[in-house]
């Protein structure tokens, strides 16, 4: 009885807390499910089991792949390729996402390392970071470990943060964001737009890049009152002096309204899915053939 209420129980927190919940058999299949999988995401830390696909951010005046977002898969051993959704929020639960975003900030490091070795130029990579991992997580520590580590140059890093991460103990994150510019590390605010969009954000936290979510970039073309807000978004981060990256950019009518907005890089589909780091590889060696000279300057 105290198990099957203990489950109720995690269930309503689960849903926000403050709410109430009865013990049912689907519960109960769900959390047999979730422990099961929580057990395993523990093993896979062990085993190695993330790997870390790439979606490039191509730099609108030049056409070149100017960064990547480093996006986690977890290659779990019977179900296949996860994507985050299916675990980064139990990750988060469980307390494993700082394990978790410590390994995708090595790998991603490491193969942004390589790709200044082979003579790509600037390639940022940027990496995302939940609210937990700024909270309760050794951020700071995981950084300068993972840099000095992988030797790579901070300025090729950036950290991706939502806004929803910036509203809880505001000094506090204030005081690690400002850490993490001052190792010469950029910051995104990713999903811009979600949120609460504050205006005060954008002043007290040191952020340098905005991502326009991609609800809004879907709608171009189709919604005048979305159009009307990305254009608002694009006024108000030009005149702060934020770079503003688009992301969800998945067709030719995108690309064209984004270029009229002085958009600096866009991101999605139409350029290329997130792939693995030797797809990646791949492409930046076929935009070096294309364009040796504007690589070495860009
Ligand atoms: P995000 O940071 O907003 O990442 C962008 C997501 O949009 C990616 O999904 C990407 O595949 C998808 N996407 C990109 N271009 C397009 C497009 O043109 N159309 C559409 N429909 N979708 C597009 P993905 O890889 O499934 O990642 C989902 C979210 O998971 C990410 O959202 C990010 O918040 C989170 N995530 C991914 N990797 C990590 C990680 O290493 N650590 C943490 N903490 N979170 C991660
Ligand atoms: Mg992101
Ligand atoms: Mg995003």
């Amino acid at each position: 009885l105290i198990n099957h209420a203990d489950l109720a129980l995690q269930q309503a927190k689960r849903m926000g807390g403050n709410s109430m919940r009865f013990f049912s058999e689907d519960v109960h299949v769900i959390s047999v499910e979730q422990v099961n999988l929580e057990s395993a995401l523990r093993k896979a830390i062990f085993r190695d089991e993330f790997v870390v696909y790439y979606q490039p951010k191509v730099c609108l005046a030049s056409g070149l792949i100017v960064g990547v977002e480093a996006l986690v898969r977890w290659m779990h051993p019977s179900m296949g390729l996860l994507g985050p959704g299916q675990f980064i929020p139990l990750a988060e639960e469980a307390g494993l996402i700082s394990a978790i975003g410590e390994i995708v900030l090595d790998k991603a490091c490491r193969q942004t390392r390589l790709w200044q070795e082979q003579g790509f130029g600037h390639i940022a990579t940027s990496v995302n970071v939940v609210a937990q991992q700024l909270n309760r997580g050794n951020l700071l520590d995981i950084l300068d470990r993972v840099l000095i580590h992988t030797g790579l140059d901070p300025a090729l890093l950036e950290l991706e943060i939502t806004e929803s991460s910036l509203m809880e103990d505001r000094d506090e994150i204030q005081h690690i964001l400002e850490e993490v510019r001052m190792r010469g590390i950029q910051i995104a605010l990713d999903d811009f737009g979600t949120g609460y969009s504050s205006l005060s954000y954008l002043k007290r936290f040191p952020i340098d890049i905005l991502k326009i979510d991609q609800s809004f970039i879907f709608e171009i073309g189709h919604n005048e009152n979305d159009e009307a807000i990305v254009r608002a978004i694009f006024a108000m981060a030009q005149s702060l002096g934020l770079k503003v990256v688009a992301e969800g950019v998945e067709t030719a009518q995108h690309m064209d309204f984004l270029r009229a907005q002085n958009c600096d890089l866009v991101q999605g589909f139409f350029i290329s899915r997130p792939i693995p780091a030797e797809d990646m590889t791949a492409m930046l060696e076929r935009q070096r053939l294309q364009q040796p000279q504007n690589i070495q300057s860009a």
